[in-house]
Order: C-alpha cells, then sequence, then structure tokens
C-alpha cells in the first residue's frame, strides 16, 4: 500500500468544489463519461496507428447504479492508466495547485459561473469516496487501485483486475443519494451524452417482440412478449458529424424530430455548418416557423463541445436572432472552463458567432436567387427571423436588404427595390418624399385599402408582430421615404400633392358643420376635422395619427406600461365637399339633423371596429326608423 498526499497547498479543496459548484452537482457524470470517451478514442486512435496491437473489442461505457452498496460505477475498455500515470494525472495535473484552481473557477459576483472542464475532480461533489481501478492498455502492467476520502490523502494499490481500462466508483455522500435512483442517472446521460461517439449503457429497457421460433396457433398471430434489453443512451453517429452531401433531407427531418421529439411542425429547411479554418465548428440550424412571440422560446439551440452537451443557455454566444432557430452547434473551440461575461468578449467566440451569421445570410440569399418563387412561398414563416435578425444586428441587415420581401394586400412579393421602382412616381407627395403605405389587417382596413386603390396607389400588409419596429428601422435607411397607415389620415393628406381640391362650402360653414359634429361626438375620443376631398369620396372616416399609434404599438410590443394608458384618440374627418355634408347643413329639423349626423359617425365608427354593445342596438335601431 502506497499512501501519499495530493499535490495542493489547501486542505480544504473539496469543500470548495463542493461549496462553489453546488448548483451544477450534476456535471460530474458529465465529466466522467467524457474522461471514458476520451479514454476509449485514444485507444482507437493508437489502434489505427498501429501503435497497440491488441483486440479493441467492445468498447462500451457501461454506468452501474447500486443502490444498496451506495455507489455509481463508470466502466470503460480505454487506455487504463499505469500506477506512473494515476501519480502523474490524478494526483499532480489534476491538482497542481489550488491557487491555480481557483483561478481557473473565478467567483463573479459571488457566484461560480465557470462550471466547465472541472474533470475527474467533480466527483467529490457527490461522494464521501472514490475509488479508480484501473489498467493500463500496455502490456505487462499491473492494475492498480486508488483511493480517496475527499481529503488531499489518497491510498494507492496493486490489484487484479482482469480486463484493461478504467473504474471509477462513487461513494455517494449522504446529502447526495438523490444520484443513487438509476432513473436520474440515465435523464443526466440523456441529457449530457446523448451524442457521444462510443456507445454507453445503463441498465436495462424494455422491448416488445416476437420471441424466436414461435409457432403461431392456427389463426392467431404469434403474441409479442416483454424482453428486457440493454439500455443504450446514445447515437453514436450524430447527423451533424456526417458529410452532408451523403444526407438525404429525410435524414435532417429525423434528426430534428430526435433532437425535439416533443415538436410536430416541420422545419423550413437547414443548414449544416462544416467549418474546420480558422476554427472548428460542426453543427446543424434549422428554420423553424416563426410566427409569433410565443414560439420563440420553444426550442432551444444545443451547444455541444467534441459532442458533449454543453448547454442550451445560448445568449451572447450566438447573435441573439439566432435564437430563434432550433438545432445544435459543436465547437471545440469555445472556452468552456470560463464565464459568460468572458465568453461574450471572447474573440473565438465573435469569429464563430460572425460566421454564423454569415452562412444564415448565405443560405438565405441563396435560396432566393435559385428559387424566388419558393422563398416566397416560405417568407411568411421567416419573416420574423428576418426582421429580428435586421433589428438586433447590423451586418445581418446590410446582407439581407436585398432578399428582404415586401408583401401587398394582393399577395404580390417585392424586394425593396422593386417596389421602391413600382410606387416612386405615383406614390410620391408634393415633397419628393415616397410614401409607402400599408395596412396590418386587410379585413378590418378595408375601406381605407379601397380609398388607396382608387388612387392607384399600393398597400403593404404589415401584419407580423415586429412589424412596427421593422419600419421604425427601415425608414431612415430607405432613401426619402415614409411609411404610413391607411387609416394614419385621409388618402390626400398621407400622400399631399401640389393641386388642392377646392372647398364647396364658405369658411362658415366649415365651421358649423363642424360644431355639429363636434356636439355629437365623443370629446375624449375624437378631434373633429373637415377635409374637402373628391365628393366620391366618403363622407366621413375615423384615422389615428401615424407616429402616436406606432409609439402605443411600440410600448405595447415591450411589455411597458403606456404613457398614454388604454387611452386611444382618433380624428373624425368630415368630407366637406360631400352632398351629405350640405344636406346636414341645410337641415332645418335639428331632430333630424342630429339624427343623419350620429347616424354618419356611427358608419365611421363601424368602419374602424370601435361600434359595439349599446351603441351598436341604437345604430341599427335607428337604421331601420331612418328607412
Ligand atoms: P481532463 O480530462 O480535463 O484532462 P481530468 O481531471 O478529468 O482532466 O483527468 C485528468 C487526466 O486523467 C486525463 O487527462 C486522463 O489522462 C486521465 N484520466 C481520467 N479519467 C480517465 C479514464 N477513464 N481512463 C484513462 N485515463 C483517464
Amino acid at each position: 500500500m502506497n499512501k501519499g498526499q495530493i499535490n495542493v497547498q489547501t486542505e480544504n479543496i473539496f469543500p470548495v468544489i463542493k461549496k462553489f459548484l453546488y448548483s451544477e452537482h450534476d456535471i460530474f457524470i458529465r465529466e466522467l463519461i467524457a474522461n471514458a470517451v476520451d479514454a476509449s478514442q485514444k485507444l482507437k486512435t493508437l489502434h489505427t496507428m498501429g501503435k497497440f496491437e491488441g483486440e479493441l473489442g467492445d468498447l462500451t461505457i457501461d454506468v452501474k447504479v447500486d443502490k444498496e452498496a451506495k455507489t455509481i460505477t463508470v466502466s470503460d475498455h480505454g487506455i487504463g492508466m499505469t500506477a506512473e500515470e494515476v501519480d502523474k494525472y490524478i494526483n499532480q495535473i489534476a491538482f497542481s495547485g489550488a491557487e491555480e484552481f481557483l483561478e481557473k473557477f473565478k467567483v463573479e459576483g459571488g457566484n461560480i459561473i465557470g462550471h466547465f472542464g472541472l474533470g475527474f475532480y467533480s466527483s467529490f461533489m457527490v461522494s464521501e469516496k472514490v475509488d479508480i481501478i484501473t489498467k493500463s492498455y500496455q502490456p505487462d502492467t499491473k492494475a492498480v487501485m486508488w483511493s480517496c476520502t475527499g481529503s488531499p490523502d489518497y491510498e494507492m494499490s496493486e490489484v487484479e483486475k482482469a480486463e484493461r481500462g478504467t473504474d471509477i466508483i462513487l461513494h455517494i455522500a449522504e446529502d447526495a443519494t438523490e444520484f443513487l435512483d438509476e432513473s436520474k442517472i440515465v435523464a443526466l446521460l440523456r441529457k449530457y451524452c446523448r451524442f457521444l461517439p462510443i456507445p454507453i449503457r445503463c441498465g436495462e429497457e424494455s422491448k416488445w417482440e416476437k420471441p424466436e421460433n414461435a409457432e403461431a396457433k392456427e389463426g392467431e398471430e404469434v403474441k409479442e412478449v416483454e424482453v428486457k434489453v440493454p439500455r443504450i443512451i446514445n447515437n453514436t453517429n450524430p447527423l451533424w458529424k456526417q458529410t452532408p452531401s451523403t444526407i438525404q433531407q429525410e435524414d435532417y427531418l429525423n434528426f430534428y424530430r430526435e433532437l425535439y421529439p416533443m415538436t410536430f411542425e416541420e422545419p423550413l429547411f437547414q443548414i449544416h455548418l462544416n467549418v474546420d479554418y480558422p476554427f472548428n465548428l460542426t453543427g446543424i440550424l434549422y428554420f423553424p416557423k416563426v410566427k409569433n412571440q410565443l414560439e420563440i422560446q420553444k426550442n432551444k439551440v444545443q451547444l455541444y463541445c467534441n459532442q458533449v452537451f454543453i448547454t442550451d443557455q445560448l445568449e451572447g454566444i450566438i447573435p441573439e436572432f439566432m435564437m430563434l432557430l432550433h438545432g445544435v452547434i459543436d465547437s471545440p473551440d469555445i472556452p468552456l472552463n470560463v464565464s459568460r461575461s468572458y465568453l461574450q468578449s471572447d474573440s473565438n467566440v465573435k469569429k464563430i458567432s460572425t460566421h454564423i451569421t454569415k452562412k444564415v445570410a448565405d443560405k438565405l440569399e441563396e435560396m432566393f436567387k435559385n428559387d424566388r418563387e419558393d422563398f416566397e412561398k416560405k417568407w411568411d414563416d421567416l419573416k420574423v427571423f428576418i426582421e429580428y435578425g435586421c433589428l438586433t444586428d447590423e451586418k445581418f441587415y446590410e446582407r439581407a436588404k436585398n432578399f428582404i420581401l415586401f408583401k401587398n394586400v394582393d399577395g404580390k412579393y417585392y424586394t425593396m427595390d422593386e417596389y421602391r421602382a413600382g410606387i416612386e412616381t405615383l406614390q410620391k407627395d408634393k415633397n419628393d418624399t415616397v410614401v409607402y403605405l400599408y395596412a396590418h389587417d386587410v379585413n378590418t382596413q378595408h375601406v381605407y385599402i379601397q380609398s388607396a386603390k382608387e388612387k392607384g396607389y399600393d398597400v403593404l400588409l404589415m401584419d407580423g408582430f415586429l412589424d412596427t419596429h421593422f419600419i421604425n428601422l427601415l425608414e431612415p435607411k430607405i432613401e426619402k421615404c415614409r411609411f404610413a397607415r391607411v387609416d394614419a389620415d385621409v388618402m390626400e393628406k398621407l400622400i399631399e400633392k401640389d393641386d388642392v381640391m377646392p372647398a364647396k362650402l364658405s369658411e362658415n360653414e366649415q365651421n358649423s358643420l363642424k360644431e355639429i359634429f363636434e356636439k355629437s361626438a365623443d370629446k375624449e375620443m375624437f378631434t373633429v376635422q373637415i377635409a374637402n376631398l373628391s365628393e366620391s369620396e366618403l363622407p366621413i372616416m375615423i384615422t389615428q395619427n401615424e407616429f402616436m399609434r406606432r409609439f402605443k404599438d411600440m410600448e405595447k410590443l415591450s411589455g411597458q406600461k403606456s404613457f398614454y394608458g388604454d387611452f386611444n384618440h382618433y380624428n373624425l374627418v368630415v368630407n366637406g365637399n360631400h352632398p351629405l355634408s350640405t344636406k346636414i347643413l341645410e337641415e332645418t329639423d335639428t331632430e333630424k339633423k342630429d339624427k343623419m349626423t350620429q347616424q354618419l359617425i356611427d358608419l365611421a365608427l363601424l368602419s374602424q371596429n370601435l361600434l359595439t354593445g349599446e351603441k351598436l342596438s341604437d345604430f341599427v335601431k335607428r337604421s331601420v326608423e331612418m328607412m
């Protein structure tokens, strides 16, 4: 028996591990499996290089939970370690010093954030004692057992071990007995080790199958019976590691289902990332259909490091708008043993992030160029993603402006340049500003859309939940332009031309008309305006100031309490040139006059969906009477 002290300056290193990593206890299993996989991969490499001539045999890693003995054992058939190696790698290297250790796991704001790469010693977070029984692949070496109770003292002795490889035996501590539940370990293995390249076995699972050699009775089928089979945790050859040219679209869909078994909607398309210079990055990013805010956080991009699951909290690691995507990225070049804020300023992370943005833009542009029709079909589902990208990443906007599409109320799609060319002549106002008209709902804004169409104008459909933000972004970027919702004012004012429609009514008459309407309209809600429009235009209209409305939309989206509260103010625009205006002015019977005025106001309210309840009933009654 050999006794010694692990080379650390402080005796209290294990309490430190426990204390600092309390929130991340479950990573011990990831660290042990990662080591076991490494040891197996190393052996495979030696084998290929001809440096190991023995049989590789079955390399499956076994994880055994023994509730009674209160142990968890991780066994591999990898390269194993000689006594010297245990001394070198476990006793000395892993803990070259407590200071360095603490340096590695810097505390930020009182919390330990770097929870990666702790390695073998993370097993002490859950164990009161850890044994290593290991036998090197090298011929004529003796197996050794190393044992440590979580103080810097360890014991080492020679033991008998038949097979090459390493068993790590954790004697689970009293405060960590929850890990003695096999289903818990299976869940952790599925979380962290689902795509590791060496098979991992833990316990058994049921399978229903027809027994071999069973003969069916006449007229009956052979009954399936339940059999127990070893439970294999992982898919050792995940799709992102395979060569894109060998993969069918169906494979991508199947892998998506494997990643997100609870999602039934298929993704739109995917990008297979495969970079090896200047950094290593592989992965598959799927574009889901993003239609509303709720869908955003459902499935997350998962970050792997050499096929070990690290996290799906990717804020700061990938560009913000990429968080809308699904899939996996795998990079050994993202430093994992440091804090998040460090990660965000890390140059590799920045490069990776920029690279992903570029790849995504490339893919979208290629789709747009190669098959415009198909791109248009996908546009409605892609729109939120692209708008979000433009809003949060200037570089992405620079690329995306070539394939951003505008859709009009008739369902036609245009690039920004095409659209500009189409509306430039007609929709230019007297100050040479080109006015982009839009509606957010074809049905409720029908009247206003019609009024624009009658003048030969085109109306865009802006019905997405980011559209108001997007319009704010575009307006200063597009040369001499202004966006206006069709119900923001009467058309004549939205696109003001040099020639003004002459007024049929005198100034006095206009003032009287205004007073008549002011008397009947709800003063809190409306400002009455008289406009001189063509006779064929509607006699009355409700409009809402573009900027006031946009401001409110933005407030709503950001979840802020509104500065204006729920208060909505509108303009009630009366067409002074309409024959009905003259009729009201000339009416001498006050009761009749009031009824006509009210009827017109209600009609306007109705076209904005603002007439409800008792007012609606009154309107119906009055309409019948007037007929
Ligand atoms: P890291 O894995 O980050 O190097 P660890 O503390 O987990 O740090 O392990 C230290 C070293 O111990 C490893 O680099 C490896 O050489 C050796 N080791 C750990 N586990 C095993 C194992 N299952 N088989 C063979 N060697 C191992």
